[in-house]
């Protein structure tokens, strides 16, 4: 495999080998001076007249474009803004209101907890009889019975790394009557989706993962194009609205996605992550996704010569997996501090899983033989056993 040739493209400190890009990508060259831009040349001498004059107004629909041309989705059918938490419950709660008959939410155990939070706090909002119903990830082909009205999946799993297969769910899904939503969060940026062949009717993601966004930059939220006008915005903001300027009183959504907008689009992120996809420039997706491929093999092959104590628990087919690798240990807390203490820097998710994010616009394949040799030498040492390695921080 030939490493690509982006990694110059990116400020990554001396020394540190970033495995956590599934998590928090790292910062791209040119993504501060951008920053900047819009801080001093656009809010500072134009203050609100940048709205119009430094076209801010146009910035979340022109993101939405060059996100929908990762996704396979259509120009004008991707939504930016808020976080995906809120995309998530938009989704679910315009899902809901078109299979009024229906009363289940399906989901699975291994989706990441805020996408089942947020279900749990519209079921509480809209009360009724409404249903969360969760199944292991397995099972969730067979689950999908006539009384589901949506189900709602993570495509790679946030711990394992296992992947659904969106055609053959999605098929079923509507072949039963349920309106399907896929969140792309591991997705997005880490390997080929084609929303469009999909045909499911939402998807959403978020932006700080494998697109390099920075921490706090906005969601996406596509709806099938043909669906748009039948969704029905729960979060009825003034930004979704036909006409947001006539400041009418009444709500009217917009007739595109649009209306899946909420309130002021946050513009400085935005700007960032405007610049972070010029990264992309010249990379296909499917280049992104063999070498990713390439490096997960090396690093699961190098991993388990040097540390038989370590057990994977991501497939092993790199078909089945997103662009990240996984072991279990039940020490995996302490471990991932060592590494983190060496230079290596991947995260611990609870209770006993070491996460290892590949991408290929910055870690080549020196990267995973080193990160996997300091890997066998913190199990080899025990270095990890050391006691200020079991000191919890928040984030972890
Ligand atoms: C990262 C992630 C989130 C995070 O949601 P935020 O609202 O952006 O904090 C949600 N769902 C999934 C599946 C994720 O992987």
């Amino acid at each position: 495999m030939t490493n690509l040739p982006k990694k110059h493209l990116f400020d990554i400190p001396e020394g540190m080998i970033y495995l956590d890009g599934n998590s928090l990508g790292p910062l791209p060259k040119g993504a501060a001076e951008r920053a900047t831009k819009t801080l001093t040349q656009e809010w500072g001498t134009q203050l609100i007249k940048a709205w119009n004059t430094a076209d801010w107004m146009a910035l979340p629909q022109k993101v939405g474009d060059r996100i929908a041309g990762f996704i396979g989705a259509a120009p004008g059918s991707v939504a930016t803004g808020d976080t995906l938490s809120i995309k998530v419950y938009q989704a679910l709660a315009a899902a809901l209101k078109m299979r009024p008959d229906r009363r289940v939410i399906l989901s699975d155990t291994g989706n990441f907890p805020t996408d089942l939070y947020m279900a749990q706090g519209l079921i509480s909002t809209i009360g009724k009889d409404y249903e969360l119903r969760t199944v292991a990830p397995e099972e969730v082909a067979e689950a999908i019975t006539e009384d589901v009205a949506v189900v709602m999946l993570t495509e790679v799993d946030y711990r394992s790394g296992r992947r659904h297969d969106m055609m053959e769910i999605t098929a079923r899904a509507q072949q039963n009557g349920a309106v399907m939503i896929w969140d792309l969060a591991h997705s997005a940026g880490a390997l080929p989706v084609d929303l469009t062949a999909c045909n499911a009717e939402f998807a959403v993601g978020c932006t700080y993962k494998y697109f390099n966004g920075g921490p706090g930059a906005p969601a996406f939220i596509y709806a099938r194009p043909d669906i748009v006008l039948e969704v029905e915005p729960a979060l009825s903001g003034w930004l979704g609205h036909d006409a947001p300027f006539a400041m009418e009183p009444g709500y009217r959504p917009a007739m595109t996605t649009e209306r899946l907008r909420v309130g002021t689009p946050p513009i400085v992120q935005l700007s960032i992550l405007d610049t972070a996809l010029d990264v992309w420039d010249g990379v296909s997706m499917a280049e992104i996704r063999a070498a990713s491929i390439a490096l997960c093999e090396t690093f699961i092959a190098e991993v388990e010569a040097r540390c038989p104590m370590l057990t994977l628990a991501s497939p092993r087919d790199a078909a089945q997996r997103g662009s990240q690798v996984s072991f279990a240990f039940d020490e995996g807390y302490a471990v991932m501090q060592a590494l983190i203490e060496r230079g290596v820097i991947g995260d611990f998710r609870a209770p006993n899983i070491l996460r290892f994010g590949f991408t290929p616009l910055y870690i080549d394949e020196a990267d995973v033989r080193r990160a996997a040799e300091i890997l066998g030498e913190v199990m080899d040492s025990g270095a990890w056993k050391e006691p200020r390695f079991q000191v919890r921080s928040r984030v972890t």
